[in-house]
């Protein structure tokens, strides 16, 4: 979402100008709701907003969520001006609105609930008038099945996808606005009121979705649930189907030869996989690099250290000469009764022990299931999340590995050790803060070790939420909600047409993903 506040006076600043070219804010339809902080309905409505924003994220360029405080003063002359008595009160802005407006009242009544909201919006955008149609907006009417027809012997350089359902679904309408940020790919819908067309593409059911190649060729496609996510997934991730606008961003020039010759060659890799050349290549770097630029390790940051790699010489689940390692650092560390230790000297230790004495970790970076389009893009801090779920999932499973090392009992021991890393080593400092705003907000609320695992997913997912469309997203790994339908089926459902999780499967899909027996070796040296 907008950041609370800011979503209204964008466009309101946009229309005033009345100047077509200074519109590009207004080029969309806007629907705001106006709330009041000190108005107990309205703080219990915002979860539904909030999960409505990150909903139609993705249909920013021909509509946008907004919202606007009136209980904070600022506001007062505004919320007034809109005419605003009464609270929540939703209003719809038209595209191209050339002045002030106080937009339409969005009739909610008591059914407020998420999917009807949707709903409404693409009825907004579907009764428009032609000359306030938002220019992003493909058109949402149904395709004849003649014109359908003509397509087939188009020779198009995209995929063409038509969402075949009936009158009263709405499937078709929120995938076209699902992809309306990708290229190479235009969808279309079409409803089954011609049953000799739909028979003769092999049509049973529906909503099914139908697919032509770039190459001509063409089918049904083949997914588990008929739903919304499932094909708007599918569709997102078929070959060459990138996000438009970050694809048409300049490519940074590279600094120097040896930085851009870093990836000479793509591994191909399986994405439901776990790659230790990405666990190794990221400890390599955690090590050697990102603490390495601490000359000296006391008090907090020591102590932190310290109980970081306690924890991880117990749960990552390595090899021998890695693990061997991490103990022997540990042991190291507990002998030393120093209140504080030049980094060189852990240096000294991690690169001198080398092969001979079978203790030994890589200092060559590889990456695999985290290998970037770019050099630049994903590499560390990937790994860095796979390390810390997958120690997570290691203390769900093997929780007795941390006996007697004043952790056990825990449950939150992988989370807090995280959150002290993150806070003193991470050299993102804005991701630090972010992280710790979330560890603040419900971190203490992680009672048992499955829920660790949990609460580090969800929170991972609301970074890649904020991160959706950001200029670090890399355009061949677009940030999702994470598993996708593909990677885990059963972790989604829909609850009256708004996608849900289901946590039990999706604690048992991560508790499998990170788990030794999903570790590839591939790559690794
Ligand atoms: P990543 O988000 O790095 O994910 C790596 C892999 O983890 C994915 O490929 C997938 O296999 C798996 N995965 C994805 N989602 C989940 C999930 N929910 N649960 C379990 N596994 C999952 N960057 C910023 O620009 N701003 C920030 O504020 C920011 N905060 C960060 C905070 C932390 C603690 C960390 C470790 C990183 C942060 N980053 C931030 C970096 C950012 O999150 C990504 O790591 C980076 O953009 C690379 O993205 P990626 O595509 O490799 O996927």
């Amino acid at each position: 979402m907008d950041e609370e506040g800011q979503a209204l006076l964008g466009p309101a600043r946009c229309y005033a100008t009345g100047s077509r070219s200074n519109m590009a804010a207004a080029c969309r339809y806007w629907v705001v709701q106006f709330y009041s902080s000190s108005c107990g309905h309205c703080i219990g409505f915002a979860p539904t907003w909030r999960a409505l924003a990150g909903d139609v994220r993705d249909w920013e360029p021909a509509i946008r969520i907004g919202v606007l405080d009136c209980g904070e003063e600022d506001n007062y002359e505004t919320c007034k001006e809109y005419g605003i008595y009464y609270y929540p009160t939703f209003r719809y802005f038209k595209a191209f609105t050339k002045q002030f407006t106080t937009g339409e009242n969005y009739k909610a009544g008591s059914d407020r609930e998420l999917q009807t909201v949707r709903q409404m919006m693409i009825d907004f955008l579907q009764n428009h008038s032609q000359d306030s149609r938002p220019p992003a907006c493909p058109p949402l009417d149904p395709v004849p099945s003649h014109d359908i027809a003509t397509l087939f012997d188009k020779n198009n350089h995209h995929y063409t996808a038509i969402v075949f359902e009936s009158n009263s679904s709405y499937v078709g309408r929120e995938v076209i606005l699902d992809l309306i940020q990708y290229e190479n790919i235009v969808v279309k819908r079409a409803l089954n009121s011609d049953k000799a067309f739909l028979e003769k593409l092999g049509i049973t059911s529906i909503p099914s979705c139908y697919l032509i190649y770039p190459n001509g060729s063409r089918g049904l496609i083949n997914i588990l649930k008929p739903l919304r996510s499932f094909f708007s997934s599918y569709l997102k991730s078929l070959p060459g189907v990138r996000r438009k606008l970050l694809s048409q961003l300049p490519i940074p020039i590279k600094q120097n030869k040896e930085e851009s010759t870093e990836i000479k060659q793509w591994k191909e890799f399986d994405k439901s996989k776990l790659y230790m050349a990405d666990l190794e290549s990221g400890l390599h770097y955690l090590l050697r690099v990102e603490l390495a630029t601490h000359k000296m390790l006391e008090g907090a940051e020591l102590k932190t250290f310290k109980d970081f790699v306690t924890v991880i010489a117990k749960l990552f689940p390595g090899r021998q000469p890695v693990v061997k390692l991490l103990e022997t650092l540990q042991e190291w560390l507990v002998s030393l009764p120093l209140d504080k230790i030049p980094y060189d000297a852990i240096l000294d230790l991690v690169n001198n022990k080398m092969r001979i004495s079978g203790i030994f970790l890589t200092n060559h970076v590889q990456w695999v299931g985290c290998q970037g389009s770019r050099p630049e893009l994903r590499g560390y801090t990937c790994s860095l999340w796979k390390l810390f779920h997958t120690l997570t999932v290691q203390a769900a499973i093997r929780p007795k590995a941390l006996i007697n090392t004043g952790f056990e009992d825990n449950p939150q021991v992988v989370l807090q050790m995280m959150r002290r890393y993150i806070q003193h080593f991470f050299g993102c400092k804005a991701c630090a803060q972010h992280f710790e705003e979330m560890a603040k907000e419900s971190m203490e609320s992680v009672k048992t070790l499955d829920k660790a695992v949990l609460w580090l997913w969800e929170k991972h997912n609301v970074v890649n939420n904020r991160l959706a469309g950001d200029l670090s997203e890399d355009p061949k790994f677009p940030k999702v909600q994470w598993p996708t339908p593909d990677l885990c089926p059963a972790c989604h459902e829909e609850i009256k047409g708004l996608h849900s999780w289901n946590e039990a499967q999706v604690l048992q899909f991560l508790k499998h993903h990170y788990n030794n027996e999903n570790i590839l070796y591939k790559y690794i040296e």
